[in-house]
């Protein structure tokens, strides 16, 4: 690449409107523009990364034998009504309509249509099956961040396991997750694998990746001895009976498998408000309150229809309180989910609705509501829970910001009956096939990359990722000659190189070259080369070294 003829649009500052560094590192060093709130293009250099990105986890899905397709962007209604999701998923899906009136949703996620070519398979003996794409995902989400980390359309890698046994599925769940490991590490992504709730797409098991990094939306509990669980995870579980000095007595709320707002939608198999109700019904009929975050996949609506719900999505604190005073003593389905929207004393007293236990692995027993809810932000929480003691090896808890990177899920057979995949087993009998689903946000892995891997001088890519490996600075007009050469030569040699021969001051490229977080720097300047020397700057260590031109290549590995 010639720096004279990129469109590589760098700024001089800041871009204002950005809040956190990969966002304006991306932008300032002419990555990404944003078209409108959660849309952005990418440019060339960005292009060049992404491609880099998608390579590693192709590779890595190649290892463990996944095969890759592409699927549709744009998906007939009728497929999302058989799984019960068009009517579960409220706001967060696009939904438009054809010339002939069809309803049409742009895909979210694409279990649905995977299991609709999953029902070509026939035989046990053809399982099992990993098939995966890298494929636009388009979600409404209600507050796009800036960058890439939270956008509306992004491109996901995600991938869909079909087995016939659970086993079948938990070996093909752990070849998903040894290949996320080895994708993040490849990356550059200091990723922990974390259990997870389900959400909505139902299942059993769900393990997130997370990169701890301060701009995250999420919090990570973990110990030494290997615990680890998203917040929500952690503090999911009610205890049987009350527990420890400031633990309310529980509320009933131990329906297997339904344990946070998260989960309601667990078990859904077809759509409408009878499933809701029944499903609460499900839980306890002491259903009074629904906290949920803004971005639940739930139509919220419908839930607090469905159940005479408070809402209390849009509420001032004074109303809070209000529609608290309300209700009676007793409280239940409330997760540590709504903990945010509740940051308010308007919770003192009301102790019932938050237990924060899990008397399984872990025992967050700093969340206390009476002392800590009235507080209650993430980064309140975050302090009041970590040091405590982990209930598996009694290492204290560290609990830290994270952003979700990846997420596999353990589907079961919810999609495949209800798109018909079915196959014979060795008996004859016809049985569903057991999904899994696997997705990585290929966009908002570069952005966690920035997070992680950055100075106060710019973007420093780790060298499996960057756009180019190694820039060639023309510092003065005289050395352009041999300058070429040493591009030539770098070329020839298979690295991805560039080279700076824009009329501009040595002082502006090797600013760009920082700011862009190019590993290699080659400086070829009048003064050495009269040495019979040129300059290699490691972008990552800021150490230089001097070489011989014609060492160069050997140099740099
Ligand atoms: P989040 O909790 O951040 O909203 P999610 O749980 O909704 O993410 P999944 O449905 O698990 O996301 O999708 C798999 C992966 O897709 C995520 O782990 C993340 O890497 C990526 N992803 C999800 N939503 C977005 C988005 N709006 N922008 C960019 N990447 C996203
Ligand atoms: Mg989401
Ligand atoms: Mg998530
Ligand atoms: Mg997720």
């Amino acid at each position: 690449m010639r720096w004279s003829q990129t469109f590589t649009p760098t700024l001089r500052d800041d871009p204002a409107e950005a809040e956190f560094p990969s966002h304006r590192l991306l932008v300032r060093a002419g990555y990404i523009r944003q078209l409108t709130a959660g849309h952005y293009s990418l440019l060339p250099l960005a292009v060049r990364v992404r491609a880099k990105v998608i390579q590693i986890i192709r590779d890595e899905m190649t290892r463990i034998g996944a095969q890759e397709m592409l699927l549709p962007t744009m998906h007939p209604a009728e497929i999302w009504r058989r799984s019960g999701r068009w009517d579960l998923v409220g706001p967060e899906m696009f939904r438009l309509k054809d010339r002939r009136g069809a309803d049409i949703a742009l895909g979210m996620t694409h279990e649905e249509i995977f299991a609709t070519l999953a029902t070509e398979l026939s035989s046990y003996k053809q399982v099992p099956q990993l098939w995966y794409q890298f494929q636009t995902k388009f979600r409404d989400e209600p507050r796009p961040k800036g960058g890439l980390m939270r956008v509306r359309e992004f491109t996901m890698k995600d991938s869909y396991s079909f087995d016939i046994t659970e086993e079948g599925l938990d070996a093909s769940f752990d070849r998903h997750k040894e290949a996320y490991e080895r994708i993040f590490a490849r990356l550059g992504i200091p990723a922990i694998p974390v259990e997870a709730s389900s959400g909505f797409m139902g299942g059993r098991d769900s393990t997130e990746f997370m990169c701890p990094a301060e701009v995250g939306e999420d919090l990570v509990v973990h110990s030494p001895c290997g615990y680890a669980a998203n917040i929500e995870k952690a503090t999911s579980r009610l205890p049987e009976s009350g527990d420890g000095p400031g633990m309310a007595a529980p509320v009933p709320f131990d329906t297997p498998g339904v344990r946070t707002i998260e989960d309601l939608a667990t078990g859904y198999d077809a759509p409408g408000d009878r499933q809701i109700k029944t499903l609460v019904h499900m839980i306890d009929d002491r259903l009074t309150l629904v906290l949920l975050r803004g971005d639940h996949p739930l139509n919220e609506q419908k839930l607090i229809d469905a159940t005479g719900a408070v809402d209390l999505r849009p509420a001032h604190p004074d109303e809070i309180r209000e529609a608290l005073g309300a209700l009676p003593g007793s409280l239940g389905a409330v997760g540590v989910t709504g903990l945010p929207i509740l940051a308010d004393e308007a919770l003192r007293g009301r102790r019932d609705m938050f237990t924060g236990a899990n008397t399984d692995d872990v025992h967050l027993r700093g969340v206390d509501v009476e002392r800590d809810i009235a507080v209650g932000t993430w980064a309140d929480l975050r302090e009041v829970a970590a040091g405590e003691p982990c209930v598996r090896c009694g290492e204290p808890l560290l609990v830290q910001k994270a952003v979700e990177v990846g997420h596999i899920f353990k589907l079961g057979d919810r999609y495949s009956r209800a798109m018909g995949a079915e196959v014979l087993d060795p008996d004859g009998k016809r049985i569903p096939l057991i999904m899994g689903s696997y997705g990585i946000g290929v966009e908002r892995a570069m952005a966690a990359i920035v997070e992680v891997h950055h100075d106060d001088k710019g973007i420093v890519w780790p060298v499996s990722v960057a756009p180019f490996q190694v820039t060639v600075v023309i510092a003065q007009p005289e050395v352009a000659e041999a300058a070429e050469e040493i591009y030539a030569a770098l070329l020839a040699a298979g690295f991805d190189a560039a080279i700076d021969d824009r009329a501009e001051r040595a002082g502006v490229k090797f600013r760009d070259a920082e700011l862009t977080g190019i590993p290699y720097r080659v400086t070829v300047g009048k003064r050495g080369l009269a040495e019979g020397t040129v300059e290699i700057t490691d972008r990552a260590t800021g150490e230089t070294v001097k070489v011989a031109p014609a060492e160069v290549v050997a140099h740099i590995k």
